[in-house]
């Protein structure tokens, strides 16, 4: 009889962290690495882009998040403002040394002035590709807005199809709002893990585990998220004393991975609003009846809020202290990304609301260059341990 060999679920982790952190660094697939039955890939800017219909049309939805901390940049600045925050500088070089050029398209959004104008660089520079801006409502809370976005949904359907020269059918988007359903219900347990066990899952592989999805097709997201979740289940570790916070305003610039794990050194991030682009319906679209119909509704009444979302159900203090309180939150990290008009907006009435109710924050500034995160450590460390202190 053979021995049966203990299943190594920390290798097993180990393992699916490492393939996320390639992906992360990984070029946009194209030609003969582009993943079976896609043919071709569709960039799109954060935060609230409909992959399902990319993924409908056989185009791989590419999240562009920026060029991180180790590009060099050397055409973009010449272009841009240096008032211009660097997720689109970032994104423009990205464009402009040719590592985007396999794309089919570029979506963007007009969430401020900075990502409004990216559409019209993309147009001007890479007039093969098919550059639109999908416009969402600047207002939700009309009887209107839901046929507007269904509108716009469609109108973005239709440039897809006469890009692919494939039509998209009911049948076809109904399929993929199953498999991103899969994935919003896989997002949602890794993010419950945080809340409730946050010892077995810091905030940096949960963000590694979530932005896989940038480069692969969602169904092996599905796959890659179903393997970690096993086996974080079956983590053996301890729980430390730290203190729990939220992070907040890393909604559409990401900050850089260094900046997470000294936070994740001193804190347990028990949730966040980091990647919110690729998580932010919160629950299930319907996948019976009109499939563009469908997600234009849960735009419009089961989205995540964030500072580029108007809606007067979801106030700028009411979905922080909604996190604050659903995660058991002993405080706040609010970030905005340097320049990001949205992101620093929110941040004063963040502070303002938190001073009013005595709950503890610490504000961090972000770029995602930033390569020097040792004045960052000594900040988070003294407010875990001014945390810590008031909990004891
Ligand atoms: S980081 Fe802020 S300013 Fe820059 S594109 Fe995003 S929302 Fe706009």
């Amino acid at each position: 009889m053979t021995a049966q060999i203990p299943y190594d679920h920390q290798a097993e982790l180990e393992d699916v962290l490492e393939r996320c952190n390639a992906l992360r660094q990984a070029p946009v697939p194209s030609g003969d690495a582009l993943p079976e039955g896609y043919t071709g890939t569709l960039g799109h800017f954060p935060v609230y882009f409909p992959e399902e219909i990319a993924h409908a049309a056989g185009l791989l939805p590419v999240s562009v998040l920026g060029g991180g901390n180790k590009l060099e940049m050397k055409h973009a600045d010449a272009r841009m403002g240096s008032f211009v925050c660097s997720i689109c500088r970032s994104t423009a070089e990205l464009g402009l040394n040719g590592s985007l050029q396999s794309l089919s398209g570029f979506i963007t959004h007009p969430i401020c002035d900075a990502a409004k104008h990216l559409a019209g660089i993309w147009s001007r520079n890479f007039p093969e590709q098919l550059s639109q801006i999908l416009y969402l409502p600047q207002n939700v809370n009309t009887p209107g807005a839901v046929r507007y976005v269904a509108a716009e949904y469609q109108r973005l359907r239709a440039e897809l199809e006469r890009k692919t020269g494939r039509s998209i059918s009911d049948e076809a988007l109904r399929a993929s709002i199953r498999v991103y359903n899969e994935n919003r219900r896989l997002l949602r347990d890794l993010y419950a893990v945080r809340r409730d066990e946050p010892w077995k899952l810091s905030c940096t592989e949960s963000y590694l585990l979530t932005r896989a999805r940038t480069r692969i097709p969602c169904e092996e997201h599905n796959a890659l998220l179903g393997r970690a979740l096993d086996a974080i289940g079956q983590r053996r570790q301890a729980a430390q004393d730290k203190p729990r916070v939220v992070f907040v305003g890393g909604f559409c610039e990401q900050p850089p991975l260094e900046m997470l794990e000294t936070i994740d050194g001193n804190c347990y991030v028990v949730d966040d609003d980091l990647l919110v682009g690729l998580r932010w319906l919160t629950s299930d679209v319907p996948d019976a009846g009109d499939p563009v119909w469908a997600l234009a509704e849960s735009f419009v009444e089961r989205s995540a809020a964030s500072p580029v979302q108007h809606d007067a159900r979801k106030t700028k203090e009411g979905y922080l202290m909604e996190m604050i309180s659903s995660s058991r939150a002993d405080g706040a990290v609010l970030t905005a990304a340097k320049f990001c008009e949205p992101g620093l907006d929110e941040q004063v009435a963040w502070s303002k609301h938190l001073d009013q109710l005595r709950v503890p924050y610490l504000v961090l500034e972000f770029e995602e260059k930033m390569t020097s995160f040792e004045q960052m450590g000594m900040q988070v460390e003294t407010f875990a341990e001014s945390l810590l202190f008031t909990l004891a």
